[in-house]
């Protein structure tokens, strides 16, 4: 199939080179020139595991190119896939500009009939509008072309994203029309070779479906930090508590691990939208609100920690003198992702009680250079930033954090002293090292 995809970021790219893998045409489209230029050199954007490998060879063999000429990979596709931003606008509504600029585009640029597929998180109603802005360009040159919208939301994960895509739970798609519906099927058959995972469904419930996914998984998380939090006021240990609960089937382990708060270019911000979607609808979505607060109050908890252990509440700046050494900056492990990731949060609580920040992270540094400028100070070694440092902060649980060499730690550290957002150590293993440590939502070394 000839596919054409708008917007080569953490989705368009990965859905460009899985549906080239798979033997399709795809052209990748972005108003982005450098990404553009960038991409036919090779030069991949974003740090995704197996993303590089995959580009590559499916540009070499012809399969997938890249362009910022529009007109051009319109008319050479059938399925136009929009997988551009949605950010949130200043109400936390989802700003679709991007989506309806690129159906505009389309609009001005078809020259057949196309299937213009909505990967892009959308509030429930965008398929409708995207069906607007097209019409209105194609009323605009006067000519009458058919084309059908479908909703295909996108549920991989960063960090995960090849894996979740050719490997999907499920593909949902929303259309009303069972042609367009056996099309987008042959488009994804070769990612369902284990099992049919494809779910066809009205328009309006597919968009409704992506939000509904990530305010539960959003839920579960801000639920068992509250947990967590009461765990460690009643001596309890949160990660018994989970096995305890998770092994209900209802239940399940997934997702309820405590941690610093969810971040990322996804859950704050679809939470947002479906609380701002709900009240345009006179509807209070009341769980929705808590979670959100909920989550920013944890945002808050790791800084607290360290204030409380080292700080002196005397002065202005009560981490004036301290020096923080942080392993983890991006909001989850395997991505360089770093939009709305805790560790902006816990870095600057940290700046602003005078303490001086160094940070660790295998992939993230380039950007949190652009959040932190010189402010702070960065290392590719996670070893040297200990040098003298008052505390280890664990934000993010990457791999390389979960057996270190405590030898060293303990050497370089002014104190063996550790504060674990993620849980990665056993209490009795740090016991034996000596350290003093406070993980989350279970009694510590103090
Ligand atoms: P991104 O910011 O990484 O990429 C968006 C790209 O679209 C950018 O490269 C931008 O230059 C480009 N763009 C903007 N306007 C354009 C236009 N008119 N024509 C062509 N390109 C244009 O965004 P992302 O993280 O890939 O997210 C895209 C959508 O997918 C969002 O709605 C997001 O909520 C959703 N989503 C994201 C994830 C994720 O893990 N990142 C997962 C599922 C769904």
């Amino acid at each position: 199939m000839k596919i054409c995809v708008f917007g080569a970021g953490y989705v368009g790219l990965v859905a460009a080179a899985c549906f080239a893998e798979s033997g399709n045409t795809v052209v990748a489209v972005d108003v982005d020139q450098a990404k553009i230029e960038g991409l036919k050199q090779g030069i991949i954007p974003i740090y995704e595991p197996g993303l590089k490998e995959l580009v590559l060879r499916n540009q070499a063999e012809g399969r997938l190119s890249f362009t910022t000429d529009v007109p051009l990979a319109v008319k050479s596709s059938l399925i136009n896939f929009i997988a551009v931003g949605t950010p949130p606008g200043e109400d936390g509504s989802a700003d679709l500009q991007y989506v309806l600029a690129v159906a505009r585009e389309i609009g001005r640029n078809m020259e057949s009939f196309k299937i213009v597929v909505d990967k892009s998180t959308v509030p429930v109603g965008t398929a409708d509008k995207v069906r607007a802005a097209l019409q209105e360009e194609l009323d605009k040159r006067g000519t009458s072309l058919e084309f059908d919208v479908v909703s295909n939301p996108e549920f991989l994960k960063e960090g995960a994203a090849i894996e979740d895509f050719m490997k999907p739970d499920r593909v949902v798609i929303g259309t009303d029309n069972v042609r367009t519906a056996e099309l987008m099927k042959e488009l994804y058959e070769p990612f369902m070779r284990k099992h049919n995972r494809l779910i066809v469904m009205d328009i309006r419930s597919a968009e409704m479906t992506k939000y509904a996914a990530n305010a539960m998984l959003a839920t579960r998380i801000s639920f068992m930090n509250q947990v967590a939090l009461l765990c460690e006021r009643m001596g309890a240990d949160v990660a018994a508590v989970r096995e305890g609960i998770g092994s209900d089937s209802r239940i399940g382990y997934d997702f309820l691990f405590p941690g610093p708060g969810y971040g990322g270019s996804c859950f704050p911000k679809d939470v947002k939208a479906l609380i701002r979607t709900a009240e345009e609808n006179d509807y209070d979505f009341l769980l929705l609100k808590a979670v959100e607060e909920v989550n920013e109050r944890q945002k808050q908890v790791l800084s607290h920690k360290v204030q409380q252990t080292l700080g002196d509440t005397s002065k202005d700046r009560p981490l004036a003198g301290c020096t923080v050494a942080c392993w983890g900056l991006s909001f989850k492990p395997r991505t360089d992702d770093m939009r709305e990731a805790p560790a902006i949060t816990i870095i600057e609580n940290l700046l602003a009680q005078g303490a001086t920040v160094r940070a660790h992270d295998p992939e993230a540094l380039a950007e949190a250079k652009k959040q932190f400028g010189d402010r702070i100070t960065y290392s590719t070694n996670q070893y040297d930033i200990l040098a003298d440092a008052d505390v280890l902060v664990i934000i993010t649980d990457w791999n390389e954090y979960r057996n270190p060499d405590f030898d060293r730690i303990k050497a370089e550290l002014k104190e063996p002293f550790i504060i674990d957002g993620r849980n990665l150590y056993k209490l009795s293993r740090m016991r034996d090292y000596g350290f003093r440590y406070l993980p989350l939502g279970r009694n510590g070394i103090a």
